[in-house]
């Protein structure tokens, strides 16, 4: 172990003086958190793959960047990513069995922006299935530790990610939200993370889920570090159509704060909180008024419809998603005597239960007579629920919510009933569905010792007031 770094502590902002400063170079801080993984991934598995094919040669890039005096904030900094987000020539797995050969042939426009700041991708991260899940059990390769109780699950999807960060075998980490999949394991795992507003970053070579929702978040120790990765990451890019032009996002004020925030009580009185969770956001609102917020009640009709919502656009979307995964044009293939069966058994022994629940789900959701039942009536409630927040944000700064209605469960706790593991997802949905930003921030830890957070939602584009709650939050914990 170089006993000079000491990584519990450290964030970018320091990393990058010292590595200015010459106290130790980015070989040395790469090889300290290779040194951690070594000792530890085996039994967390938060990493599916180290890139040890060319951590080498990212480090050179890094270091004469150092050199000729060209090198920002994000150079040389060791990031885990997510393991359905395409690095060229290396494998992006979804953590299915259907990807686990395919190597991606370009790169994922914030993995191009990274390499520009010459950042250090150390591996790619174990995640639920197709991002499917809230524990990072559905993944094909086997489950990832939570390093507070490695007995209990880290949060999913992006779990590999989360743990990555938080068992100090990365600086900083890519996760990807639909719903959740960075807030609730950063909860679960005493984390920042944030899913930025949609369209805020490019989706272009993010393996798709629910094209709607997807957002690609950054998951840190810190909200500095978190606001330092989403300006690295965000931006506009011709190959996604719905990324935001600077332009277009200039036209959001940036009106100051009004140091209010807002408790959707009713919404948070249906979400089965647990007791210590409640009593913990609680004591979270009295650290905010002591900070100079006012705390108020809002009141919403329509937040308690987000979970339902969700799970009905996302599923339809998900079945047109991964339409492409035919065992044909590409993935796992089991050749069989006629089409039909090379589908039926490609499909049937390449994807796990939780996918294939989710593809007939939402096969069915958009067929001829449920259409209109299910997924157009679900796009009018989640209209009204975005319109609903745009209401409420007339008043308040920010909404704040537990991230999630309980701690990290035991492994295997809710694997088979569906239906709980959904809970997990309870208080993301309202910011997904409505485009909106969103960020948990650690909040204490529970008697047994684990983790829970904060979430903070804001307005359209307001990014800032998550970055700037966050970080008063911070103090105060
Ligand atoms: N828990 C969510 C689900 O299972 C996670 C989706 C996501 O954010 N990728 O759908």
């Amino acid at each position: 172990m170089n006993t000079k770094i000491d990584l519990k502590n450290l964030n970018i902002e320091k990393a990058n003086k010292h590595l200015k400063d010459g106290d130790f170079t980015v070989r040395e801080l790469v090889d300290a958190y290779l040194e951690v993984i070594k000792e530890k991934n085996t039994d967390l598995n938060a990493y599916l793959e180290i890139f040890d094919k060319d951590i080498n040669s990212q480090v050179e890039i890094a270091e004469k960047m150092f050199e000729d005096g060209t090198a920002t904030k994000m150079t040389g900094i060791p990031i885990a990513v997510k393991d359905n987000i395409l690095i060229e020539g290396h494998i992006a797995s979804a953590s299915s069995k259907m990807l686990g050969n395919h190597t991606a042939v370009y790169d994922a426009f914030v993995i191009e922006k990274l390499k520009k700041e010459g950042s250090i991708f150390l591996g790619r991260t174990n995640m639920d299935e197709f991002a499917m899940g809230s524990s990072t059990e559905t993944s094909a390769y086997g489950v990832t530790r939570n390093p507070y109780d490695r007995t209990r699950v880290p949060g999913g999807s992006s779990g590999g990610s989360a743990v990555a960060v938080a068992a100090d075998m990365a600086l900083v980490s890519l996760g990807t939200e639909t719903c959740g999949s960075v807030r609730q394991p950063s909860s679960f795992c005493g984390l920042v993370g944030m899913k930025p507003t949609y369209g805020a970053i490019s989706r272009s070579g993010i393996i798709a889920m629910g094209s709607s929702l997807d957002q690609v978040g950054p998951m840190g120790k810190s909200v500095s570090d978190v606001e330092i990765l989403y300006n690295t990451i965000s931006g506009k890019d011709p190959l996604d159509s719905t990324s935001l032009t600077d332009e277009f996002k200039s036209k959001f004020d940036k009106a100051p704060l009004k140091k209010k925030i807002g408790v959707p009580r009713d919404f948070l009185s249906g979400g089965g909180i647990n007791e210590e969770v409640l009593k913990n956001f609680e004591e979270s609102c009295e650290k905010l008024k002591k900070a100079g917020y006012e705390i108020v009640d809002v009141t919403s009709k329509t937040m308690q419809y987000s979970l339902a919502v969700y799970y009905i656009i996302m599923p339809a979307e998900v079945s047109s998603n991964l339409a492409r995964y035919d065992g044909i044009r590409y993935g796992f293939n089991i050749d069989a005597p006629n089409l039909y069966d090379v589908y039926a058994q490609s499909k049937g022994k390449g994807f796990g239960k939780e996918v294939r629940r989710r593809l007939l789900l939402g096969t069915y959701i958009l067929s001829h007579g449920y259409y209109d039942a299910y997924y157009n009536k679900a796009l009018k409630v989640r209209d009204m629920i975005a319109k609903e927040l745009l209401d409420i944000f007339s008043d308040v700064d920010a909404i704040i919510s537990p991230t999630v209605p309980f701690t990290a469960f035991p492994l295997g706790d809710k694997m088979d009933d569906p239906m709980a593991m959904y809970m997990c997802d309870i208080f993301s949905a309202p910011a997904n569905l409505a485009g909106i930003p969103a960020m948990s921030v650690p909040a204490g830890m529970s008697k047994e010792g684990l983790p829970m957070g904060l979430q903070i939602t804001a307005p359209y584009l307001r990014e800032d007031i998550l970055f700037t709650i966050g970080k008063d939050f911070e103090k105060l914990v």
